[in-house]
């Protein structure tokens, strides 16, 4: 007979066509079938129990099932569930939108909602192309950071440079140039890759609409780091030679970083910056693009001069969305979650360092709430991420590595004893992948 978890597994597999997988995986390597969560735990229909170590894909800032917002988007959807945002608003909306400009940077003053992260660069992109053209200069290149990653939709997945995702696609995309991202975390990487990029603006500046870049820690490029130095001297040179920065802040913001913006460990402003993922606590889709009154004042115009700028999805700044944002930022302003997640990080950093003496660890990186440890000496064939994928479910534990980086990035409500669970888990991974070769 079988369990519930293969039942659900097998009903699924008839059907469902799986986000960044191999199907044919699945032969060998069980689905989870996810009945409920509470807190950092997911249970499966057998009522086995994993710590979400990765805050499922980066999304989950307070727990699953997190009293407060289940509250508010309850209260909400008794109210108005969804309507269209063109010719319409709603309280949701317009609270959102004021606390967004409030806590980003003070150039942002404007909102654009949308409904993905990668919806949300497209719509940065399109923005900043358009904003050049209305006054009178075709700029048809972006540029990007290698190993950057914004997303998979066409113009997103054109301005990163994960060739797993972008290899294939590569006849599809559009116009895009990218410079090296700083090699590691320090001061000097920082200011040799700023010299590139100084050297590229001075000779094509005129055809760049925007420069754009995940700020500090490139996600899915393998959580690699880089100094806030490089960002700053992005800035001014972004400026220097009339090219947009977009921040893409879709993965960063929101504390991660360890402050609530990876901007302002720079205490710079872009003139984009796309936020999604954390925004709603990691409860339903939304996303903005925020930008300055510069931006917005170059598309505002008499109708009949066609400067508008098009671009809409029907779920545009849906308001049960609204509110799950509304209650998240709610939790922010009643609680140091900064100071706290401090604290979690220092520790998370210190029951790292005995990773260090083992022979297949080649790097510990933190910033804020996210901690990357780097493997080193195995081909991509032995797929060991997904041997600790493996091994860490098999102990309850939702790890997710990217290649070979094992990464920490739990929702900020987990406590110092499920540290040490999720910890020591990873480390009995390791420690196995150490012994086997
Ligand atoms: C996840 C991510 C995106 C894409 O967001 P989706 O909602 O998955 O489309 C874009 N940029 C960054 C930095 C991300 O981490």
């Amino acid at each position: 007979m079988l369990n519930k978890n293969s039942e659900m597994m097998q009903r699924d597999l008839e059907v469902i066509w799986h986000p960044c997988t191999q199907m044919k995986d699945h032969e060998t390597l069980p689905l989870i079938p996810i009945k409920s969560g509470k807190g950092v735990y997911l249970y499966d229909f057998e009522g086995n129990s994993y710590i979400d170590a990765v805050s499922s894909w980066w999304v989950n800032l307070f727990g699953h099932a997190n009293e407060s917002i289940n509250t508010k988007i309850k209260a909400q959807l008794d109210t108005l569930e969804h309507v269209l945002l063109a010719g319409f608003t709603h309280e949701p909306a317009v609270e959102l939108a004021h606390k967004l400009v409030n806590i980003t940077p003070d150039e942002l003053k404007k909102v654009f909602y949308v409904d993905n992260g990668s919806s949300a660069v497209e719509a940065a992109l399109k923005m900043s192309y358009h904003f050049h053209l209305n006054l009178g200069e075709r700029k048809p290149l972006f540029l990007s950071l290698t190993n950057s990653y914004h997303g998979e939709t066409i113009g997103a997945l054109s301005v990163g440079d994960v060739a797993l995702y972008k290899e294939t696609y590569e006849p599809l995309l559009i116009a895009n140039m990218q410079v090296p991202v700083p090699k590691d975390q320090s001061k000097e990487a920082a200011n040799k890759a700023l010299i590139v990029l100084e050297k590229v603006l001075k000779e094509r500046s005129d055809e760049i609409a925007a420069f754009i870049l995940e700020p500090l820690i490139q996600g899915a490029g393998g959580m690699h780091m880089y100094h806030p130095a490089y960002l700053v001297g992005a800035r001014v040179l972004t400026k220097r030679y009339n090219v947009h920065l977009i921040a893409d802040e879709i993965m960063t913001g929101f504390g991660r970083t360890g402050k609530m913006f990876a901007c302002e460990h720079a205490d710079i402003f872009p003139d984009f910056m796309t936020l999604s993922k954390g925004l709603t606590g990691g409860y339903l889709p939304l996303s903005v693009v925020m930008t300055t009154d510069e931006v917005y004042n170059a598309f505002y115009c008499d109708y009949s001069e066609y400067k508008a700028f098009l671009h809409s999805h029907s779920y545009t700044g849906n308001p049960l969305a609204c509110s799950a944002a509304l209650a998240t930022l709610e939790i922010f302003e009643q609680n140091d979650i900064l100071g706290d997640n401090e604290k979690k990080s220092v520790y998370i950093k210190e029951k790292l360092e005995k990773f260090l003496d083992l022979s297949n660890v080649k790097e510990v990186r933190q910033q804020g709430m996210v901690t990357a440890v780097e493997l080193e000496g195995y081909d991509v064939s032995e797929r060991i991420g997904l041997r600790i994928y493996e091994y860490a479910l098999s102990k309850g534990v939702l790890l997710r590595p990217l290649g070979h980086v094992i990464y920490f990035m739990p929702p900020y409500t987990i406590t110092y004893e499920e540290i040490d669970k999720m910890i020591e888990v990873a480390y009995e991974g390791i420690l196995k992948l150490e012994i086997r070769n």
